[in-house]
């Protein structure tokens, strides 16, 4: 049996979760039992320092309570004082900046009394009964965020302030915090079970997700150590449903813990998840697999079954293995029903922790970003909470195969929950958090007979903070049950509302309408889905059985070729230019359809032709799709007359119109690395404005171009207003820009032959014609202390690394501060270690080959100059001998300086430099290289990346993510400088440049008199 697909539309899943429900539960009678616990809670406020507490005054929606968040997330990993000092200050500063604005708005003229000096007042007594010296501190220069205040850390001192940040922060992470060791969270664990003997718990050993296999192993080694301490402290032999346990996460255990990996992840990580559960049978201990981000959601179950296979022969008598399972996961019911049916075929029983589900915003923006037709996860709260009753009641009524385990806070969901298990008299346990719930628990433990576990991290501070993240934000959204508790205005009667009913409107738009109706977003295709990538490998199957029958139209060669072609373009320009621009629009959204829903196929060919890996040949007919919807609806706005002035006044007596129009045939010479979507966004502006097109497509790539065009005539541009000559650039390109009938080149490629085109067409006698070029760049990424190692590391990976290098956009240059710059560049090259080399159209392919010979003959070249004046961070791992040709492992050098870094390398190559002092020296040494095309940014300190992004001078600034993956429409892409002329493509400004403007004015007064004139003015 399979799972559903994770894109099913969300009305049609929340009727078949109520319909399951019918008859099983007595709403109003929940709510009796509930009421009591909540007014109980409610009659006992928490402390000020309770997370409850300190949510409902500093929410995370206001600056106050994002600033929290954010000293929480970054502040104890910080290693040098001046760094901890700017975000400190830069934090607090934005709080107190607000915080002193809506004191004087409410006619409060001092920020005493503000929620900065409240918060900052709190930490520092609090401080001080853990570190005396605390307010001794000397008044220490100040971070930049601190100059323009004059708050706390002018009247503190810096570092004093600082310190009592750190502070707070720790002591918010202690409420979530077992221990910091196993032993520690043990003996805490044994004074609990003296003064209740219901509650047992489950500890969780702290840490990110494996990057690299060293991760992986510490965590390995740190999960047997946890078991080995459970099972020495399990004196007697409870079993599992009695007895501690622990949970794990398979990210942990495998730095490839994803489904292109799939092969090596059932090599490798189902033996390390066996060795640990042989320990955890022998002691009789429960080990349950959390649950992650849906898109692992299959290859974990394949990872169970495997477990579940072996458990089944070596120790069939243990029924400590154990499963949690998200509801809010559109397909939950399915899994649930799934995993009870793999209990039962392999004859043993799990235990199953039944969650809401913790990475629901994660979860909405990938799907938002992949363009998926639905949502994974409900839209609703509602419908979580609909899906976690009909999961809970499958569960129970499966007591042959399940242990139920239900994690929640919620009271209404708790009464729910006993009273279905009660009518059914089955087993089960309740779960919370550790520093969550308590208080509701406290009233639910009263009955003796109800089991709880405790789920109790473990591990030093600087491991908490992800963790400690994901608990702020899910304790401070609205609509979070233990947020509305905390909150005195909102009623009982609120809080224990029925869910028990369909919402009629979806609660987010789905992916497929982000842009609203005028421009549907395009459509995606999730790889890590399988039925989605046989969709894939079957158009690849169609492509490879009819390549021979493919033939590419022919080069152009004759001269004569090129004329004729420029005069049957010349001559269709008059009749194209004068259709209406909603006509030219509409052709392309009609290609913008057949090329959504010919997306295998483009992908294919993009793999075939393009060596691209799968993942960005996807992306990039998505990224074409976008360039035809956006540029039509562009053309649309722009190509609209405009009234001048607009509004009134003018001049009286007469009208003035604002027109633009095409400017006549434009050539557009696209590259290979983006042969659809660079190649369909150039073509589709021209067309769009009114303009013919002569297009010349990379050598490499005739074949994708051949078949856009194709598309785009089928979808009604006539074939003379579009044009394909294929052919060398030397030959090809350079005749059609000499060519005089040529109006405007777009052309995208090296900045050498930008400036070759350049001097061609200022060569020409006639008409001035435009260039708009788009070129490459030395990129570069800048690293402050502040910034989160693992962040850095994927974003490196994605932006140097990935598609072998070849984008524009990738990083070359990546300038890493010295405090931390051995242990992230140390990341770096075990997670390069991990990624696979070898043939695109594998899916478990992290990186092709480069496209041809001689590109790779290039690089190979450069790179030989690089080893002589920078210093290798790994081994080259290049295979000798390979199947594919022209692979070129992923490669880092050390250089001395940000001025050595003289050209851009288009491949897999990175350069790397360390910096200390000012961060703006940086950028103003980068900025000299000349090139401005993109720039990525990774600091916690808001103030810091706004003054290093206006000083910069690039196109495209990423701020704490990758540098690659612009999104037509929302990032316009284009540099400056040695990186290009501009306008960005996929932005507002583009299509005016294919334009020539017109001013019309008319007087209105001709006729004898001023007749508007005379009949406005009153008498
Ligand atoms: C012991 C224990 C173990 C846990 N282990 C895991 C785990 O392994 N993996 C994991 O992912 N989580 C895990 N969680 C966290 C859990 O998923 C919930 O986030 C948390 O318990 C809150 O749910 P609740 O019933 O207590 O609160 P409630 O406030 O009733 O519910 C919050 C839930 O509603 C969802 N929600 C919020 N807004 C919307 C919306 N607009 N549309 C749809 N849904 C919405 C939230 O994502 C969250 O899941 C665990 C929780 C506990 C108590």
């Amino acid at each position: 049996m399979r799972l559903p697909r994770p894109d099913r539309a969300e009305t049609e899943v929340v009727r078949h979760h109520l319909h399951s429900l019918e008859g099983a539960l007595d709403w109003p009678a929940a709510v009796d039992v509930a009421r009591p616990w909540i007014e109980a809670v409610r009659a006992h406020p928490a402390p000020f320092w309770a997370l409850e507490s300190l949510l409902q005054e500093f929410p995370i929606s206001s600056h106050e309570g994002l600033a929290l968040m954010r000293l929480a997330e970054a502040l104890l990993r910080v290693p040098d004082a001046d760094t901890a000092i700017a975000l400190t200050a830069d934090q607090l500063g934005q709080m107190d900046g607000k915080a002193s604005a809506n004191a004087m708005a409410g006619g409060v003229s001092h920020c005493h009394d503000s929620a900065l000096g409240r918060l900052t007042h709190a930490a520092l007594s609090l401080s001080r009964q853990f570190l005396p010296d605390v307010t001794a501190q000397s008044h220490a220069h100040l971070g930049e965020g601190a100059r323009t205040s004059n708050g706390p850390l002018a009247r503190w001192g810096a570092q004093a302030v600082v310190k009592a940040a750190v502070r707070a922060v720790q002591l918010l992470g202690q409420q979530f915090v077992m221990g910091e060791h196993i032993d520690d969270a043990l003996t805490r664990a044994r004074r609990s079970h003296q003064g209740q003997p219901q509650v047992r718990f489950s500890f969780d050993m702290l840490g990110e997700g494996a990057r690299t296999e060293a991760d992986a192993q510490r965590h390995l080694t740190n999960y047997h150590q946890a078991l080995a301490a459970i099972a020495r402290s399990e004196r007697e032999a409870r079993g599992p449903a009695q007895a501690d346990g622990l949970s794990i996460k398979l990210s942990a255990l495998h730095p490839r813990f994803e489904e292109a990996q799939r092969e090596r992840v059932m090599a490798e990580l189902v033996p390390r998840l066996w060795s640990l559960c042989e320990r955890a049978a022998q002691a009789d201990i429960n080990l349950t697999l959390d649950a992650e981000e849906s898109e692992r959601l299959e290859l974990s179950l394949d990872v169970a079954e495997a477990t579940i296979a072996r458990i089944a022969k070596a120790h069939p008598q243990w029924q400590g293995f154990g499963l949690a399972l998200q509801a809010y996961q559109t397909r939950s019911l399915a899994l649930v029903e799934h995993v009870i049916g793999l209990a039962r075929h392999h004859r043993v029983k799990l235990m199953c922790r039944l969650v809401k589900g913790a990475y629901w915003d994660a979860e909405v923006k990938r799907a938002q970003e992949l363009g998926l037709a639905n949502y994974p996860v409900f839209t609703h709260k509602t419908h979580t909470d609909i899906a976690y009753l009909a999961c809970a009641r499958a569960m129970l009524a499966a007591p042959d195969a399940l242990f139920p385990q239900f994690a929640t806070h919620n009271a209404g969901t708790i009464a729910a929950l006993l009273q279905m298990a009660q009518r059914d008299g089955a087993r089960f346990e309740l779960q919370r958090l550790h520093g969550m719930g308590e208080a509701v628990y406290r009233e639910v433990l009263r009955e003796p007979l109800i089991g709880c576990r405790v789920y109790a991290p473990v591990g030093p501070h600087r491991d908490l903070l992800a963790y400690l993240v994901r608990r702020l934000l899910e304790n401070g959204a609205n609509t979070s049950f233990v947020h509305q508790l905390a909150d005195p205005a909102c009623g009982v009667d609120v809080l224990l509302r029925s869910p028990l009913h369909l919402q009629a409107m979806p609660g987010l738009p789905p992916p497929g309408e982000l842009f609203g109706p005028a421009r549907p977003n395009s459509r995606g295709l999730d790889t890590s889905v399988r039925c989605e990538q046989s969709r894939l490998l079957h158009a690849w199957d169609t492509l490879r059985a009819g390549q021979a029958a493919d033939l590419v139209q022919p080069q152009v060669n004759n001269p004569e070729d090129i004329g004729h072609a420029v005069r049957r373009s010349l001559a269709a320009v008059e009749a194209w230019r004068c259709k209406p621009v909603t006509d030219r629009a509409a052709s392309l959204r009609r290609a913008a359809d057949r090329l959504q829903e010919r997306l295998p196929e483009f992908a294919a060919l993009l793999v075939h032709e393009g060596r691209k890996v799968w993942p960005d040949a996807v992306a990039e007919v998505r990224e074409a799709t976008d360039f035809l919807r956006y540029n039509a609806l562009e053309a649309e706005r722009v190509m609209a007359p405009v009234p001048l002035p607009a509004p009134w006044p003018g001049i009286t007596g007469e009208s003035n119109v604002l027109q633009l129009r095409g400017r006549g045939l434009w050539v557009c010479i696209s590259p290979w690395n983006f042969p659809l979507a660079i190649f369909l966004g150039q073509v589709s502006a021209a067309l769009a404005t009114g303009n013919t097109v002569l297009a010349k497509p990379a050598e490499q790539t005739p074949q994708v171009a051949q078949m856009a065009v194709a598309l785009l005539h089928e979808a009604g541009i006539p074939r003379d207003v579009l044009q394909m000559l294929h052919g060398p650039g030397e030959t090809v390109g350079a005749a059609l820009v000499a060519h005089p009938g040529v109006a405007g080149v777009a052309f995208t490629g090296s900045t050498a032959v930008a400036k070759h085109i350049q001097r061609a067409l200022a060569a020409k006698d006639g008409p001035i014609v435009p260039l708009i070029a788009e070129t490459g760049g030395v990129n570069a990424m800048l690293v402050d202390p502040s910034a989160l190692p693992e962040q850095v590391c994927d974003a490196v990976l994605q932006s140097a690394f990935r598609s072998a290098g070849q984008r524009c956009s990738a990083l070359r240059l990546l300038c890493v501060h010295e405090d931390i710059a051995e242990h992230t560049l140390a990341m770096i090259a075990g997670a390069v270690a991990e990624l696979r080399l070898g043939d695109p159209s594998r899916f478990d392919t992290d990186i092709g080959p480069l496209i041809d010979a001689e590109a790779h003959a290039k690089v190979c070249a450069q790179l030989a100059e690089l080893r002589r004046h920078g210093k290798p961070l790994w081994p080259d791992a290049t295979p000798i001998a390979a199947d594919v040709r022209e692979l070129l492992a992923p490669q880092a050098f050390e250089v001395a300086s940000i001025t050595a870094v003289r050209e851009e390398i288009f491949g897999p190559v990175l350069q790397v430099v360390r910096w200390s002092g000012d961060p703006a020296r940086v950028i103003a040494d980068v900025n000299a290289l000349g090139h401005g095309l993109t720039l990525g940014l990774q600091t916690r300190i808001d103030s810091r990346a706004s003054a290093l992004a206006a000083q910069a001078r690039a196109g495209n600034i990423y701020v704490n993510r990758n540098m690659v993956g612009a999104v037509v429409g929302l990032q316009p892409f284009g540099g400056e400088g040695l990186s290009g002329t501009g306008p960005k493509a996929g932005g507002p400004h583009y299509l005016p440049r294919f334009c020539v403007e017109q001013t019309v004015t008319v007087n209105t007064a001709a006729a004898g008199g001023n007749v508007a004139l005379m009949t406005a003015v009153r008498a």
